[in-house]
């Protein structure tokens, strides 16, 4: 093993979770797998070629070179959103290689429609509209002109689907707001559709609307966190299970990040570990060297708080993470040796390290921390 650690995605976690979206959505319904950001750290090349082996599709991305990146991997094509940024150059390669893309300002429409015509291709474009976000896409503003613009492009133009974005569906403080865009999106994609425009798809669906607003999911939805086993808030969570008898979590996490040990220690009661004094040992000790540290993504805000997994047991992080290595106390797991396994998120035995609690010691989001994650850790996938 050439790296001091890795990461394990499991293909039965992610078919299974991929089954929990299909139902939740039912047939009929297109589930676009969102890969932004390495996959939500996973991996893009590694997952994608994994889930499209599980049936998936068509994936969503938020740039160019992640688009490329999906391409370069994927053993059969597969439909390509790109929901972000796109720079002019690659606008051509992406109508060139028929991936499709979010338009959410006119001059990205006229410059599409002229290098379709230039290709004797048809841009395939999603019209973003504006609810309510204020991020990206057409309000009731700007809807006209980019009806006007859509009329004059026809010929090279084709409108794959018209779709928003929610501004915080995973959390109730939002409801009003998500309700007022749900409205704003009826009343502007009727707009288009009564000037004569027919988008195949309408789409708004991200994990947290499509579970507690069912009624977003119209033609597709846009997940990323769900099929990596993790939800997006505890009030999606909970409302999950206020519809239903089951009250057990049927996501799986597909992610096991694995070191080992790379050296043992015994240190006497009363010695400071590490650098600085954050830590004085309260009585003689037995300390596990593991090489990963906040060069790698293991916040240094978990130093003295994170836990990890070896021999099936809990072992403390003991003084401050470093770049490359952190000390835990292993003074209390019999038998544990030099190259003994550490799992430092994901399961080993009966116990596991799940980024929810990881993520709260440090801080961070689910999503911050998985995205977080180098991508030059080496991605295994295991079934
Ligand atoms: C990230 C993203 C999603 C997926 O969000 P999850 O909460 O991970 O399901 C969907 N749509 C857009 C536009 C996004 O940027």
């Amino acid at each position: 093993m050439f790296h001091s650690s890795y990461i394990e995605i499991s293909r039965s976690a992610l078919q299974n979770n991929i089954n929990v979206i299909k139902q939740e959505i039912g047939p009929g319904v297109q589930f676009s797998s969102v890969i932004k950001g390495n996959a939500y750290g996973h991996g893009i090349e590694q997952f994608a070629t994994l889930a499209q082996e599980c049936g998936v599709d068509h994936f969503s991305v938020f740039s160019a070179d992640e688009a490329l990146r999906l391409q370069q991997s994927l053993p059969k094509p597969a439909t390509t959103l790109i929901m972000g940024y796109i720079d002019d150059p690659e606008l051509e390669w992406a109508i060139r290689h028929d991936i499709e893309f979010f338009v959410f300002e006119p001059d990205r429409l006229v410059q599409a429609a002229s290098i379709a015509k230039k290709l004797g291709k048809k841009a395939k474009i999603h019209l973003e509209l504006e609810t309510g976000m204020n991020r990206t896409g057409f309000d009731s503003a700007t809807i006209a002109h980019a009806i006007r613009v859509l009329d004059d492009t026809k010929e090279h133009v084709s409108l794959k689907a018209v779709c928003t974005h929610f501004a915080g569906a995973e959390s109730f403080q939002n409801h009003e707001r998500i309700q007022i865009q749900q409205q704003q999106f009826r009343k502007l994609s009727e707009l288009l559709i009564n000037s004569g425009h027919s988008p195949e798809k309408l789409h708004s669906a991200c994990s947290a609307a499509m579970v507690s607003y069912p009624e977003t999911h119209m033609d597709m939805v846009r997940i990323g966190i769900m099929q990596y086993g993790f939800w997006p808030s505890p009030e999606t969570y909970s409302h999950f299970f206020s519809q239903r008898t089951i009250k057990k979590d049927p996501l799986r996490r597909l992610i096991n990040w694995k070191s080992r040990i790379m050296s043992i220690k015994h240190i006497q009661k009363g010695e400071y570990v590490g650098y600085g004094s954050s830590y004085q040992t309260p009585r003689n000790m037995t300390l596990g060297i593991i090489p990963v540290g906040y060069g790698w993504g293991y916040s240094r805000t978990l130093s003295n708080q994170g836990q990890v997994l070896i021999r099936g047991v809990r072992a403390a992080v003991v003084g401050i993470v470093n770049m490359n290595v952190m000390m835990v106390d292993v003074t209390d797991i019999p038998g544990v040796q030099k190259d003994d396994e550490a799992v430092l998120l994901g399961t080993q035995g009966n116990e596991s390290i799940t980024v929810a609690s990881f993520a709260e010691l440090s801080t961070q989001l689910n999503y911050e921390l998985l995205t977080r994650l180098p991508s030059n850790i080496p991605r295994l996938v295991i079934d």
